[in-house]
């Protein structure tokens, strides 16, 4: 079953096509804003200009011609309303054109579902960082549970927003990386952890208020360090909790060094597995909101037009499983 995905919640717009053997594509383009965070109408803006040429660029590169497309898959959310939107029109137009299927899919679960296509993990404890959601999910007894999670601003949030006060475009979580490497110093700050769940806004205006005053390499140590240890504090427990044996870190901020030391560390001392997906499927991309098409699909998952709008709280504790 070949089947088309559309990623379109934030700054990228992607468009991947698998199907159960092979990843045929993963084409997309980031929005990137010349100062600030991402604007929702500059975002959508660059998605709706983008799409038809990433749609080229997608037919070039797939062996098959687009017509044998069997579903179209689309981010139904959660993300930006008006990004969302864009991703969905693409949808609903690419599945009348080429007589698919129409499968509306949840963000969250599709960086997992990419996670364990492209790793050896099975049924991992996942611990989601990204610009917009720090979460961490498990599959157990028919959903998946969302075990811990940030109270307030996401942790590749976080990181933008330090960034910015330091002078760094977005997206700042390389920069605070590259800073931090220059030092093994940290200062005294809130550690961010409230029971399972995390809360990075204090600890962002914190280190926001000492810049100037520290060094900016220590600042955005200190920042990695809080911030890492205490998502990956959260991960263990939701582990113990449940006697996981499998960690999976995804989202952008998975990219991160430091942050997968972490979680490494943690896994050696408990004799569990650390999954790392390769960086193309950490980002949002459209691949992976194509798999967990496919893995509907053929479960008979469908969405029809009436029921394809998008919404942008959508919680992936909120999803029916039907394909496990
Ligand atoms: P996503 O929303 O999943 O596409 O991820 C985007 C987020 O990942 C942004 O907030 C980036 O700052 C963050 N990010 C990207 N690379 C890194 C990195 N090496 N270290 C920390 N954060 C990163
Ligand atoms: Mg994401």
């Amino acid at each position: 079953m070949k089947v088309l995905g559309i990623e379109s919640t934030a700054h990228t717009l992607g468009i991947g096509v698998v199907d159960e053997d092979e990843i045929h594509c993963n084409v997309k383009s980031m929005f990137e804003p010349d100062e600030g965070g991402i604007h929702p109408r500059e975002a959508s803006e660059h998605h709706y200009q983008k799409a038809l040429q990433i749609i080229n660029e997608v037919d070039q590169k797939t062996e098959f011609e687009l017509s044998e497309i069997d579903a179209v898959a689309f981010s139904q959310g959660p993300g930006i309303q008006q990004c969302l939107e864009i991703g969905v029109v693409i949808a609903r137009t690419l599945a009348l054109k080429y007589s698919a299927e129409l499968i509306g899919v949840n963000h969250c679960l599709a960086h997992i579902s990419i996670g364990t296509r492209t790793t050896e993990a099975e049924n991992p404890t996942t611990l989601y960082v990204s610009g917009g959601n720090t979460q961490i999910v498990e599959f157990r007894s028919g959903r998946y549970r969302v075990i811990g999670e940030t109270l307030d601003t996401a942790l590749g949030n976080a990181l933008d927003k330090l960034a910015r006060k330091l002078s760094y475009p977005h997206p700042g979580g390389p920069e605070i990386e590259k800073l931090a490497e220059k030092t093994d110093e940290i200062i005294e700050t809130t550690y961010p952890i409230k029971g399972m769940d995390l809360s990075y806004s204090g600890l962002v205006t914190d280190m926001e208020r000492k810049v100037g005053d520290e060094k900016d390499e220590v600042v955005a140590n200190t920042f990695q360090e809080y911030a890492y240890s205490a998502a990956v504090e959260a991960l263990e427990r939701a582990m113990a909790q449940s006697q996981s044996s499998e960690a999976l870190l995804t989202g952008g901020v998975a990219m991160n060094t430091r942050l997968r030391e972490m979680v490494t560390k943690m896994c050696e001392e408990r004799g569990a597995k650390a999954y790392f997906p390769p960086p193309e499927y950490c980002m949002d991309n459209g691949t992976m909101i194509a798999h967990q098409g496919l893995i509907q699909a053929k479960a008979g998952d469908r969405t029809e037009i009436e029921d394809s709008q998008v919404d942008p709280n959508w919680r992936p504790d909120e999803v029916k499983v039907s394909w496990i």
